[in-house]
């Protein structure tokens, strides 16, 4: 989704404001905030030999135990079970919750839309960390709140204390993004308890855990991450009923396509968001590879773990060519070139590497498959050996 719209990294409240006169939407009777969000389209086809790396979806196949029952729930012609029962039964045994205190949805972000509609709308204010996941701002558009971005530290962290302090009487809920989507860092698990602690209690927080699986895949988080449904204990809604977690199966799980995600949270929390949900967008195809994943899930985290060594060795290699980017702890990595984004997404792309630009910010890479790697580092090799010696994005040598 394009942000052209949206001034970068610098806190403020955002709305949109009137489309231009020439714009043919100016002449219907449109929301004007929704007249002048940039229309959604699709990006360039990729060359047929290009790695696509810019979606953080899972590189390996379906394994075939997950296709095979998927291909015998055939029976749709009726329509799937609206409450998605048995995966919302199997998800609460597993984190010590009642079926009540989980919710799933068509994928995590419809999950975050029916969150963002159920508490925001005109003169409320969504807080989040900027630059984070591309969908927040829409949303919150769409819901017609205010968005408050608060720059993320130098370090392409969440600043917590200066969320805290963004927090007022119009904030309608606050959104925090571990490992953020897309820098890859991650918020400690001891701030994060400090940073709830000044929350109010009426103040909802959302807790996007999209990535979780590959943070305890690969280099240990120092100090501890957080960790919404850490296992074998409760999950951290049991300390702070304002809390809800989001997790995808999406990612790890590699089922981006057929869209399932669940919330975990207060029954109260819940009951909202399912009120804002279109009905039935669960199907039954999506909640029988979920509960399929659920079954085979030491063969998927498995591949989670060869995907975050992946991700660290390229890591390593990109450090020992020079470049100076974060430690990630998702199944992504992000390459802080400012000004020079654009054409360095470019260069990329024409070297058959499909990577996700967010100019004037940085490059976001997804962990894919093997053969991508020597290639990445290839052209990267080539791209940093041109870039001036006192680039940002250069290591200090
Ligand atoms: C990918 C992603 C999601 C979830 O996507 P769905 O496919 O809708 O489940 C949520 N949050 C972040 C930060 C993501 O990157």
């Amino acid at each position: 989704m394009p942000l052209a719209a949206y001034p970068a990294n610098r806190l403020g409240r955002v709305t949109e404001t009137t489309p231009s006169a020439t714009d043919p939407r100016a002449a219907l009777r449109l929301r004007p905030e929704i007249a002048a969000l940039p229309a959604y389209r699709q990006g360039k086809a990729a060359a047929a030999d290009a790695f696509k790396l810019s979606s953080n979806e899972n590189p390996f196949d379906p394994l075939p135990g997950v296709v095979d029952a998927v291909a015998a729930a055939t029976q749709f012609n009726r329509y799937p079970d609206a409450t998605a029962l048995a995966l919302r039964t199997e998800l609460a045994a597993r984190h010590g919750v009642s079926p009540d205190e989980v919710h799933i949805g068509s994928g995590s972000v419809a999950l975050l839309a029916q969150l963002v509609l159920a508490t925001s709308g005109p003169g409320t204010e969504v807080v989040y960390s900027w630059r984070s996941f591309e969908a927040y701002p829409s949303l919150v558009t769409v819901s017609g709140a205010a968005s408050v971005r608060v720059p993320n530290t130098p370090e392409h962290g969440h600043d917590l204390p200066a969320i805290a302090a963004a927090i007022g009487d119009a904030t309608s809920l606050v959104i925090i993004c571990s490992p953020n989507n897309p820098t890859g860092t991650v918020v400690g698990a001891d701030e994060f308890e400090a940073f709830m602690a000044t929350v109010p209690s009426e103040v909802i927080v959302v807790l996007d855990e999209a990535y979780a699986e590959f943070v305890s895949a690969g280099s240990a988080a120092e100090p501890a991450a957080v960790n919404g449904l850490p296992r074998g204990a409760a999950p951290l809604t049991a300390r702070h009923p304002n809390l809800v977690i989001l997790r995808t199966f999406s990612k790890a799980y590699g089922l981006a396509g057929l869209r399932v995600g669940f919330a975990i949270g207060a029954e109260a929390i819940l009951d909202a968001a399912r009120s804002t949900a279109i009905p039935l967008s669960v199907t039954a195809q999506g909640e029988t590879a979920a509960l399929a994943s659920l079954a085979a899930e030491k063969q998927l985290l498995e591949r989670v773990r060869t995907i975050a060594a992946r991700r660290d060795a390229l890591h390593d290699a990109l450090t020992a060519q020079g470049w100076a980017l974060p430690r990630s702890f998702a199944n992504f990595l992000w390459l802080p070139l400012g000004d020079d984004t654009a054409a360095v997404a470019e260069r990329l792309n024409a070297a058959g590497l499909v990577v996700r630009a967010f100019a004037p910010e940085g490059i976001r890479i997804s962990i894919g498959e093997e053969e991508s790697v020597p290639r990445l580092l290839s052209a990267l090799q080539q791209i940093i050996d041109e870039l001036a010696p006192g680039h940002p994005v250069r290591r200090l040598a």
